[in-house]
């Protein structure tokens, strides 16, 4: 190997970013960061909140421009035998590490529900790109108090009908599930959520979506109960799955490093890592804990050629949060793999997760102090036990 270590980081969103942004000081590396030709990075979090509204402009959603050299393509396969990244355009560029943090993508509706008609046109939409919100922008300001059907009430569902009925949409708000939201908020905030959602907006819970399809300039939404809406725009907020270039086409399993648990001198941060550490495996998809883990993720490299300490495991401890109606959600760690989930406070509501005695998790609704006193006591036993790795590791990246 050279007396510099070229690294490759694939997307620069939060992960891609934030271990871009932690290997520039390092004198013995060099960064290249392959991010999208057409638009330049920029925050996810503000599509919903502030672009789709026109709050803001897309260009205001834009990252600060990265340190080092940035390559303007997509990757279309990684090859790490040969240590190459194929673009799109049909370059290649070495590596002698790779951090891939390519992030997720919307998970679509099941085939067959969406008619073509509704799929190719501009009434049918998810709410994860700033196309996506330029699409949702156009359709508030076609028709004055547009009705909105928004199926799915995790966390970006939840938020982005309140965010628009306040910016004045006729919002329906539709789960599959009777009380939504259990899979991202856990079952005691999901149900304070959903008195909060048929106080706001109108709510079909406990239904599925079985057909969309255009009629003239509307989309008829078919439920299984029979029930058909009529409405101007459907978004669809089915949570999401992670994406990432050949050969892993979706998730990158990584290790307490964030080394893939499958090839050398490859990382992976943010969305797109699915982590096996503490008998847990599990995926985060919020802005913040990317952050951390494309920090994680450079340090880890760092020291795996000798240029810092171990980072140690990766565990999460950073706060996310929803602004839901009148309600804010906030939330820290790992709050659905939950072995044992105590209300420490009723009203505001504060839950604490833990598994095998340790804490490892916190949220609550309107609770934003007790949660965040919480937060440095996250996994803290664990963490106090005797670590194996206190002294710099000298593998290869
Ligand atoms: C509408 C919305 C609102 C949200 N609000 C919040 C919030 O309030 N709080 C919160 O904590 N989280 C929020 N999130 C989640 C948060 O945005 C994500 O968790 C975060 O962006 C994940 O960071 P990431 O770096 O993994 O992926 P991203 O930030 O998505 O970055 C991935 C980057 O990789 C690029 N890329 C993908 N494939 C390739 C390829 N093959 N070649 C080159 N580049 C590629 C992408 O173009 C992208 O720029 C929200 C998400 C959405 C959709």
């Amino acid at each position: 190997m050279s007396a510099t270590t070229h690294v490759l980081v694939i997307g620069a969103g939060a992960a891609g970013s934030a271990a871009v942004r932690e290997l520039a000081p390092q004198e013995k590396i060099t960064t290249t960061a392959i991010i999208d030709a057409e638009i330049a990075p920029y925050n996810r979090t503000l599509v919903n909140k502030a672009v789709a509204t026109g709050l803001i402009d897309t260009h205001q959603a834009q990252l600060p421009p990265l340190p080092g050299s940035v390559v303007r393509d997509s990757v279309r396969a990684v090859d790490p035998r040969e240590q190459t990244v194929h673009l799109r355009s049909g370059a290649r560029l070495d590596y002698d590490a790779l951090i891939v943090a390519t992030g997720s993508a919307p998970r679509p509706l099941p085939s067959g529900v969406a008619a073509p008609a509704a799929v190719d046109s501009a009434r049918m939409t998810h709410l994860h790109s700033l196309d996506d919100a330029l699409r949702v922008r156009a359709a508030l300001a076609a028709t004055t108090s547009p009705r909105v059907l928004v199926y799915g009430a995790g966390m970006i569902g939840a938020e982005t009908s309140g965010i628009l009925r306040d910016a004045g949409c006729q919002v329906t708000l539709a789960a599959s599930s009777p009380v939504p939201g259990i899979t991202a908020f856990g079952a005691a905030v999901a149900e304070q959520l959903a008195r909060a959602h048929r106080r706001a907006v109108t709510t079909r819970f406990g239904h599925t979506l079985t057909h969309l399809d255009l009629e003239k300039n509307e989309v008829r939404a078919e439920f299984s109960d029979g029930h058909v809406a009529t409405v101007d725009l459907v978004i669809t907020a089915l949570g999401t799955i992670a994406v990432s270039p050949s050969p892993w086409n979706g998730p990158i399993a990584v290790d307490h490093r964030l080394r893939s648990r499958t090839h050398d001198h490859i990382y992976a941060a943010g969305g797109v890592a699915v982590h096996e550490s503490d008998g847990l495996t599990w995926r985060i998809d919020h802005w913040s804990d990317a952050e951390a883990q494309g920090v994680h993720a450079a340090r880890s490299l760092l020291a795996s050629i000798g240029l810092a300490d171990s980072p140690g495991i990766y565990r999460p401890r950073a706060l996310y949060s929803a602004q839901i109606h009148q309600h804010l959600y906030l939330a820290a760690g790992h709050t659905s793999h939950s072995e044992n989930v105590q209300t420490t406070s009723i009203v505001p509501l504060v839950l604490t997760h833990e598994r095998a005695g340790q804490l490892i998790g916190v949220s609550g609704l309107d609770a934003g102090a007790a949660v965040m006193a919480l937060v440095p006591e996250l996994h803290s036993s664990i963490e106090s036990m005797p670590r194996a790795e206190s002294t710099p590791s000298t593998d290869t990246p």
